[in-house]
């Protein structure tokens, strides 16, 4: 094919050259014979030109190259098939899209492609049903002013997507979804979405039938505590046998009582995700109160309890919440440091916010429990736990009154040598002067 169009090449060119010299021989003017075959063949590649810039201006769709001689037929039909391998590569490239965005358009889950701003750049049907986007107005508009949730905001805002969110849908109350955030290339995000009703109704359905049973056994129990202080009340006519089992049952009664009340608090934190008194709390007058509290707990064992406060320093928050998280983590010291140990609780501010520190010199936990000891029931050494009466809830409650006011614990601990439990408050939980 090459050597065709070179050698016909040559060979129009030696042809228009003889033609020259014959015209040339004829009338005697060669230089004007020449001039006269180069014009002519100038032309003629100018024509072929003005023809391929027309065909490749006017050219639709699939239409074949005009037709051309030597050079200028192989130049055609070089840029035709260039353009046909072209068109056949992206047509390869659309299938392949369209087959990714029907397959992710088939899906349950809702798939979001944000840009580095947080503007939406594309989304699966999915996304439409869960989230209620509409196609193409919403196509560039910031997520957050789609998913207008506060918890949204701050969760899509603080670029920690470590942990989903769960929320209800803005279409519909009804259903509940769980967001995962992802960060890709160019810290552009992917967001999947999941409808986590059903999940979450069974959940509700634990936490309704653990707080029913709580709830209900707590008559009964307080009927038989009754009974039993007013026999034990009355000791001189209970036989002297039955005592040491009256006392006994007795003990357990408060426990099993402990225990529904901390069941039942847990419950009731766990039903709304904010606390509904959002009121400034004292807390340098709590901690007072705790530390006296917690001296009285200790009676005999004469731990030494110290507590330097911010008098000025307070939160938004449920002061009840607040008293029982606290307490929970002081109490423990108490419960966990041998007799005469040191207790320091410590209360203060700084730029990122507010912190609350427990720290002990009792027995301390291994590394390894550290990560479940929020767990419900979750005990480091039973034997320990139940000297103590505690009911395994304490830490589980901590966490849950945390989570409500914007704060996290850290637990850092020693075998042999004491713990610290810190609450970390996010400055937008602590009480400003202006407020
Ligand atoms: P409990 O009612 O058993 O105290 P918690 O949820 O309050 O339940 O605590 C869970 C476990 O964490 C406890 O059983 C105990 O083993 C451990 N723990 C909590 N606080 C301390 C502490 N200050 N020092 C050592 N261990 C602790």
């Amino acid at each position: 094919m090459n050597h065709n169009w070179r050698a016909s090449l040559f060979r129009r060119l030696a042809l228009l050259l003889s033609a020259c010299l014959l015209l040339g021989l004829l009338s005697g003017e060669y230089a004007w014979a020449l001039v006269l075959g180069l014009a002519g063949y100038l032309l003629w590649n100018l024509r072929q030109l003005l023809r391929l810039q027309q065909w490749l201006n006017t050219r639709q769709g699939d239409e074949t190259p005009p037709d051309g001689y030597g050079l200028w037929g192989e130049i055609f039909d070089s840029i035709y098939h260039l353009q046909r391998r072209d068109q056949k590569v992206r047509g390869r490239l659309q299938a392949v899209i369209d087959r990714v965005q029907e397959s992710t358009a088939a899906l349950k889950d809702a798939v979001i492609m944000l840009d580095r701003d947080g503007n939406l750049q594309w989304w699966n049907l999915a996304a439409e049903k869960l989230l209620g986007l509409k196609t193409p107005q919403d196509s560039g508009q910031q997520i957050t002013n789609l998913v207008r949730d506060p918890r949204f905001i701050e969760y899509f805002e603080g670029s920690h997507y470590s942990e989903p969110l769960e929320l209800p849908s803005p279409v519909s109350d009804r259903l509940r979804l769980q967001f995962q955030v992802t960060q890709y290339g160019n810290q552009e995000h992917l967001m999947l979405v999941r409808d986590i009703t059903r999940l979450h109704q069974l959940e509700q359905m634990r936490k309704d039938f653990v707080a029913n049973v709580s709830h209900e056994l707590r008559t009964p129990l307080t009927v038989i505590a009754g009974y039993l202080e007013t026999l034990l009340d009355n000791v001189d006519d209970v036989k002297p046998r039955w005592l040491r089992a009256l006392q006994q049952m007795q003990q357990q009664g408060v426990r099993m009582q402990n225990l529904l009340n901390d069941l039942l608090l847990l419950a009731k934190l766990e039903a709304t995700d904010y606390p509904s008194d959002n009121q400034p709390v004292n807390i340098y007058d709590m901690l007072q109160t705790i530390q006296h509290d917690a001296q009285a707990f200790s009676g005999k064992r004469q731990h030494q309890i110290s507590l330097s406060a911010d008098p000025s320093l307070k939160l938004k928050g449920s002061e009840a919440e607040l008293r029982s998280a606290f307490s929970n983590l002081v109490f423990n010291a108490v419960k966990y440091t041998p007799d005469l140990g040191e207790i320091h609780v410590r209360w203060w501010g700084d730029a990122q916010g507010a912190h609350l520190s427990v720290q002990d010199t009792g027995l301390g936990i291994e590394e390894k429990h550290l990560p479940r000891l929020t767990e419900r029931f979750y005990r480091v050494d039973s034997s320990r736990a139940s000297n103590t009466g505690g009911t395994g809830l304490g830490l589980a409650i901590v966490k849950h009154v945390l989570l409500r006011h914007r704060a996290t614990l850290q637990v850092t601990s020693r075998l042999g040598s004491g713990s610290t439990f810190s609450c970390h408050f996010a400055s937008s939980q602590v009480v400003q002067p202006s407020e």
